[in-house]
């Protein structure tokens, strides 16, 4: 394959660099990149991919756009609201390049179609939004042996890192499950500076590129901190983890381990808290649970599991709204605020249980099953 006389003026100043050339120009315009999640990283990821001339990508995304979207995911526009995000993404990058070809996926990653995806890609972008996915992604692509560019924003703060899917360290050594959850809040949770996930998704595209083009100093072995506000660049070494239960003891897993998992925190609430299939056993089982919701009415309108509402910030003044004679099972969208509502019932003497990650982790368990 090479290039048509357009593409090559497309592609202009790759065509100077001695690095890319026209040998790497045509290595782009073959290869097969597959992006999970087209939200704020994705954008900026994909755009460069398209703009690059990389020939065949992948966008795995069953949302939505909405408006809020809109603060961070640079490819949508107003006219895109309500628009599959992964049609809308076709549109604008073909708009962009006529000259690559594009497959939308309009499903949710999950266990039952990883493999498949995968496969038919030379290497995958994670662009998702939550550990239960970032965890398939790493299992799949490290048992079919597929490298992947990972990157996570919050706040103002991200990281990107790269895993070669066959040898470690693999992300399980980065994050041991339990730890997981805490360690980085959910970015709709905490807020994210719209501009962030713009450069780390930039980023991704760049160690993709160059893991394409077989250029050396990729990401591999190392995490790279990104913040901000001080506008500073941290770079730390990864070393594979002794224990770690993927690429160490090689143990196939299934589902995502914390679905199962007894809880395992560190802040003493190891008996306070309940994973999402224990949840479902007790409430498939009838058991008295009182449902506690303590996130704002609009995520609560928005979806619910059932049970009473009752905001964080209003909990203290309302505790005479609960049933003491029920076991309390709080929950919100990711555990770190009925983490915080379960110390405040546990101090006024409730039998109260959190649920471990929250509406994410219960989510990711109904879509895995
Ligand atoms: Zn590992």
């Amino acid at each position: 394959m090479s290039l048509t006389p357009n593409e090559a003026i497309q592609y202009d100043q790759h065509l100077k660099l001695e690095a890319i050339g026209l040998k790497g120009q045509v290595k782009l315009k073959n290869a097969r990149v597959l992006c999970i999640g087209a939200g704020g990283l994705g954008s900026s990821l994909l755009y460069y991919l398209a703009a690059a001339g990389v020939g065949t990508i992948g966008i795995v995304d069953d949302d939505v756009v909405e408006l809020h979207n809109l603060q961070r995911q640079i490819l949508y526009q107003h006219q895109h609201i309500g628009s599959k995000k992964c049609i809308a993404a076709k549109q604008q990058l073909m708009a962009l390049n006529p000259h690559i070809h594009i497959d939308p996926y309009d499903e949710k990653f999950r266990l039952k179609n990883a493999k498949e995806l995968i496969k038919q890609y030379d290497i995958v972008a994670d662009c998702t939004d939550n550990f239960a996915t970032r965890f398939l992604v790493n299992d799949t692509c490290f048992n079919i042996k597929k490298p992947f560019v990972f990157a996570s924003v919050s706040q103002f703060q991200g990281q990107c890192s790269v895993f070669l899917g066959e040898e470690g360290p693999c992300f399980r050594c980065l994050f041991p499950y339990d730890s997981a959850m805490d360690a980085l809040r959910d970015c709709s949770e905490g807020g994210v500076l719209g501009v962030l996930p713009g450069l780390l998704g930039a980023m991704q595209g760049a160690e993709i590129i160059k893991w394409i083009l077989q250029l050396p100093d990729l990401l591999v072995g190392k995490l790279l901190m990104v913040d901000i506000l001080k506008m500073q660049f941290k770079e730390y070494r990864l070393t594979q983890n002794p224990e770690c239960q993927l690429c160490i003891y090689q143990q196939a897993i299934n589902l995502p381990s914390k679905f199962n998992s007894n809880c395992n925190e560190s802040d003493n609430l190891s008996d306070h808290c309940i994973s999402a299939n224990e949840l479902r056993r007790e409430l498939n089982k009838g058991e008295a649970v009182f449902l506690l919701d303590v996130r704002t009415p609009e995520e609560f309108t928005a979806y619910n599991l059932g049970g009473v509402l009752i905001p964080l910030n209003e909990l203290s003044q309302r505790l005479a709204e609960l049933d003491r004679n029920k076991m309390i099972v709080v929950y919100c969208k990711s555990g770190n605020r009925s983490i915080a509502a379960t110390k405040i019932l546990i101090n006024q003497n409730f039998g109260v249980k959190y649920l471990q990650g929250g509406l994410i982790q219960w989510q990711e368990l109904i879509n895995a099953l």
